[in-house]
């Protein structure tokens, strides 16, 4: 029950007490424990070499490869702070967090460093580039990387695996602890420029082993990383999990349904996490069915929204319960959890679907305005305190005091409890829509939206309206095979809710936009309500 002191301890354990069991495992390529330890400590050891110390930042910008993991361990073994960042990011947005974070090393893949960061990086604080595997590949091709079967690396930078296999002296062990930071996370910036929690070793140990402890997953089980590593809750209840329970992660790049489902049956997973949509994707590909699914022990939608209506779809496509899981960032990814063996409960008033009960050790309130806690039922904003929360922001104290006073997190998000100790999430503060002074949460009507039957996803926003103020308009996407008009579903919401609440406008989009972590973007979708174009920005 006691977390350790940083996962590299549970990875160093794990590395003198089954050198031999698969740590990583990517198509056709494994990784033993022994040789995952080999090759980052050599990787610790180039990154030493070139005048990388304890405290020092990395920029790692991978897909969901065994690289990612090298680069990560390699960093931590160095003492250094891993700064990950969204392969999707641009030129510009490279350049704010190389600045903000001041990295002197930058670990990518070698496309994008032969396409954009060589000139993103240019300039800044960073020294050292390592570069690994083609960008962008998706195929069992790219487990020949492991094996040393690739191109040479572009211009000015070294290859990631080539320094992994010289076999460089691992650095001396730099001895971190709980309160040194582990990694900083851009946060998507919908507030200005993105800002980076510091998520220090404590949290990350805190919440990983919370996660095999609820979890009940044996030692040694098999975790795949669906959400994407350089999102907290893939580097934290994917990577982190794994390593703290001795387990074997299974990668495929990044989310593409079919080679995903293919994956679960080459390597058999007990365990996954990933955003309702990430779910809704496998759901819709042609021949998924529970045989994918018969490996699994427990399965977790985390980090989004999760509607009610998916939890029984998905029952129903795969035999098993979707645990759903609530966090930010700044919570190191999980708060509050549904425990395995046991449902969350719809509140029966508004339709919506627990996200679970607080962790230990984990404090919850639900506060009004000016603070003061609201009685059970109520709706406030949700505070958080425990060992899981960021001490703060990198180099920003004024933000950490706006949104940590006293070291209890502000989340942004309102919700409820109920007297069992069930936390509800509403929406977050921000997205409420003010409708003629009705108050309107778009997740309540997208809960609604998606108990329709040919709703494949739905985004509620409001529209800037000379008369109400604002009124309520959906997006939505279909499921294959289905054409119903908008009229029906404004029909199907009005039976349903009260007619302040009903869009008074439904659009189909093929597709609604998303995160590459598999958010839907309802902010991307409010500019096209305002009638405002987005400059190319694609959120974390
Ligand atoms: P930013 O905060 O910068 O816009 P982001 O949305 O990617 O970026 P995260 O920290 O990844 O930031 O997301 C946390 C938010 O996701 C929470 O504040 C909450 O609104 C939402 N969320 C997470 N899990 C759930 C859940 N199970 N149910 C409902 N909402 C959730």
């Amino acid at each position: 029950g006691t977390p350790p002191p940083t996962v590299l301890h549970a990875f160093r354990a794990t590395v003198r007490r089954a050198p031999d069991r698969c740590a990583l495992a990517y198509f056709d390529g494994r990784l033993t424990y022994r040789q995952t330890d080999e090759l980052s400590g050599a990787l610790a050891g180039r990154l030493a070499a070139s005048g990388f110390r304890r405290g020092d930042r990395a920029a790692v910008m991978l897909q969901n490869t065994p690289h990612f993991v090298l680069a990560v361990l390699a960093v931590w073994k160095a003492g250094g702070t891993v700064v990950p960042m969204n392969p999707m990011f641009k030129a510009g947005e490279v350049r704010h967090i190389l600045d903000d974070s001041g990295a002197t090393a930058l670990i990518c893949g070698d496309r994008a460093w032969a396409d954009f960061l060589r000139e993103a990086a240019a300039g800044s604080a960073v020294r050292t580039a390592l570069t690994a595997c083609p960008f962008g590949l998706q195929t069992r091709d790219d487990a020949r990387v492991l094996r040393g079967e690739r191109m040479p690396p572009p211009d000015g930078a070294e290859d990631l695996l080539t320094v992994a296999r010289s076999g460089a002296r691992p650095p001396a062990d730099p001895g971190l602890g709980p309160q040194d930071p582990a990694l900083i996370s851009y946060t998507s910036g919908t507030t200005g420029a993105p800002k980076g929690a510091v998520n220090t070793h404590g949290n990350i140990a805190h919440n990983a082993e919370r996660a095999r402890i609820g979890s009940g997953l044996p030692d040694g089980s098999t975790y795949f990383a669906l959400a994407p590593l350089f999102h907290i809750t893939g580097m934290v209840a994917e990577l982190g999990s794994c390593l703290v329970n001795a387990g074997t992660l299974a990668l495929a790049h990044r989310f593409e349904a079919g080679v995903v489902l293919d994956a679960f049956l080459e390597h058999r997973p007990a365990y996954t996490i990933g955003p309702a949509t990430a779910f809704m994707a496998l759901m819709a590909q042609p021949g998924a069915g529970r045989d994918h699914f018969a490996s699994f022990h427990l399965v977790s939608s985390g980090g989004a929204p999760l509607p009610p209506a998916l939890v029984e779809r998905f029952r129903t496509a795969f035999g098993h319960y979707l645990h759903n899981g609530y966090g930010l960032t700044e919570t190191t990814a999980t708060t509050a959890s549904v425990p395995p063996g046991t449902e969350a409960p719809v509140d029966p008033a508004s339709g919506t679907l627990a996200v679970g009960v607080p962790g230990p050790g984990t404090l919850v309130r639900i506060v009004d305005e000016r603070g003061a806690e609201v009685p059970f039922g109520g709706h406030g904003e949700i505070v958080v305190s425990g060992p899981q929360v960021v001490p703060g922001y990198w180099r920003r104290p004024g933000a950490t005091d706006a949104a940590l006073p006293g070291g209890e997190l502000r989340t942004g998000d309102i919700g409820f409890m109920d007297p069992d100790g069930w936390l509800y999430v509403v929406d977050r503060k921000k997205d409420m829509i003010n409708a003629a002074g009705f108050k309107v949460w778009p997740r309540e009507v997208e809960d609604i939206l998606y108990a329709h039957p040919a709703v494949r996803e739905a985004a509620v926003v409001g529209v800037p309206d000379d008369y109400r103020g604002e009124s309520v308009r959906a997006y939505v996407s279909l499921r294959p095979g289905t054409a119903p008009q908008a009229a029906e579903l404004i029909a199907h919401c009005r039976e349903r809710l009260a007619a302040y609440k009903a869009p008074r406008e439904v659009r189909i989009l093929a597709d609604l936009p998303k995160t590459t972590s598999g958010k839907i973007l309802r902010r991307e979708l409010r500019d096209d309500a305002a009638g405002r174009a987005r400059q190319g920005k694609t959120g974390g």
